[in-house]
């Protein structure tokens, strides 16, 4: 398949343009002139039902739609595009409104970079003991920007925290002196937005370097339900695949960790032609999703998601609380109501899809799973439990915050039974301050 792709300025070549009123399109103008948008033909002419729109959910996936601003927001960018200010005001305006949702601005993770041999090490993150990421330059992009995805920083300025394969020499004796280091999980944006030759010079010298600790590569890519023709007809979709061979080869685990948010995305054949070669090289494709107002959030959506990934070899690996930047007023369900989306969904499948984990918060201290409501000495409590820990020592402890049937977000918790905070705070307090430690996004 030809790739075509469409973003704002080139909103209304779009061949299905005509489904969408004039109203519509100037809506998404207004919102997308704020939200960046970028989508593709596959997308378009296979995912979308456009005899649904507006209400299709990979429609609401791609589209930015007016609630997904504040209100005085849209207005005030409606008032611009109107008066036909100039690109510089409006330009000017729509950042304002960005700094305002999106709460973790670019130099963060540069900040947060961790030192060795005295030098700070750009474009990687270390905040769990066996896994390391890595943010190739080239492949901080995306094949779609999804409207619930506030990774701009990401998309615009790179070259402040990604690395360069030059730095790899770094990136290897790092691992080594970090024997603790299990998994590489190479990242984005989407890494497999680089060619072939490109990702090589990222994994090539994880493969030839003697780290007997690193067992497995990830790595975490949105190609099969965005643009599935990287790995069948694109001009680098079988060199691509013999690198993929390459890690196994080598005596190495990859993870091909897939995103996929509706079941839509798993229907054309273009994706089961995708996950079979995938899996041919010896890979294993595991799957993860973020939770998504007005686009999954209903239990037999999720159901119906895990059963089919299971059907085509796939493994169930993460559902995500979508996190607190952005258009999360539009998007967010709130931890109560994940919980109960999860539970029915979990119960209506078999054991084979249980390998699933969630609701998960990616958040501070690290990735907080929703367990679920729970009435203890006559106190009704969230219990919740840490899959991930900045300190490793924390996982799998169940702890409990005051039942609250609004939260959205982990910072809107408290403590249950009048606790003053939670048990790992004073640690966390303390490895903040030391800032001996990888902040990383949060
Ligand atoms: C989720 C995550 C990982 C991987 O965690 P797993 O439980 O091994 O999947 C590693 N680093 C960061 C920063 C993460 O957010």
């Amino acid at each position: 398949m030809q790739h075509n792709s469409y973003s704002l300025h080139n909103l209304r070549t779009l061949p299905q343009i005509g489904s969408l009123s004039e109203d519509q399109i100037r809506e998404i103008e207004i919102a997308g002139s704020v939200l960046p948008f970028k989508v593709n033909n596959y997308v378009t002419d296979r995912l979308i039902d456009w005899s649904n729109v507006p209400q299709d959910p990979i429609f609401i996936a791609t589209f930015p739609q007016k609630d997904m601003l504040p209100s005085e927001d849209y207005e005030m960018m409606k008032i611009l595009h109107e008066s036909n200010a100039s690109s510089y005001v409006i330009r000017e305006a729509a950042d304002e409104v960005r700094s305002r949702l999106n709460p973790h601005p670019a130099g963060q993770v540069q900040y947060n970079a961790p030192v060795f041999n005295g030098r700070k090490l750009y474009g990687i993150q270390h905040k769990y003991r066996e896994t390391m990421l890595v943010f190739p330059a080239e492949g901080q992009t995306c094949h779609a920007f999804c409207t619930f995805c506030f990774r701009w920083p990401q998309f615009t300025g790179t070259e402040e925290f990604s690395l360069s394969y030059k730095s790899m020499d770094m990136i290897v004796q790092y691992v080594r002196a970090h024997p603790e280091i299990t998994d590489v999980l190479i990242t984005g944006g989407d890494p497999l937005m680089m060619k072939s030759q490109v990702l090589a010079k990222y994994i090539e010298p994880l493969l030839a370097h003697d780290l007997p600790g690193l067992h497995t590569i990830r790595l975490g890519s949105k190609l099969l339900s965005h643009w599935p023709y990287r790995l069948t007809t694109d001009n680098d979709a079988q060199s691509t695949l013999n690198l993929f061979r390459r890690i196994s080869q080598s005596g190495k685990h990859l993870a091909f960790m897939a995103q996929f948010n509706h079941p839509v995305e798993l229907g054309a054949d273009v994706v089961k032609e995708a996950i079979a070669r995938i899996l041919d090289t010896g890979a294993i494709i595991r799957t993860q999703s973020p939770l998504l107002r007005h686009i999954n959030d209903s239990p037999q959506i999720w159901a119906e998601t895990w059963r089919r990934q299971i059907a085509l070899n796939c493994i169930p690996y993460y559902m995500f609380v979508t996190r607190d930047t952005g258009a999360q007023h539009y998007f967010s369900v709130p931890l109560v109501e994940a919980w109960r989306i999860f539970k029915e969904a979990y119960q209506d499948t078999s054991g084979l899809c249980r390998t699933v984990r969630g609701p998960s918060m990616s958040c501070l201290p690290g990735k907080v799973e929703i367990v679920g409501p729970a009435e203890m000495s006559g106190e009704r409590v969230l219990t919740l439990r840490m899959i991930q820990g900045r300190n490793p020592d924390w996982v799998d402890r169940p702890f409990f915050a005051a039942y609250d049937e609004d939260a959205a977000w982990y910072d809107e918790l408290r403590p249950a039974f009048g606790a003053e905070k939670f048990f790992f705070q004073d640690e966390l307090d303390t490895m903040l301050e030391e800032g001996d430690t990888d902040v990383g996004f949060e």
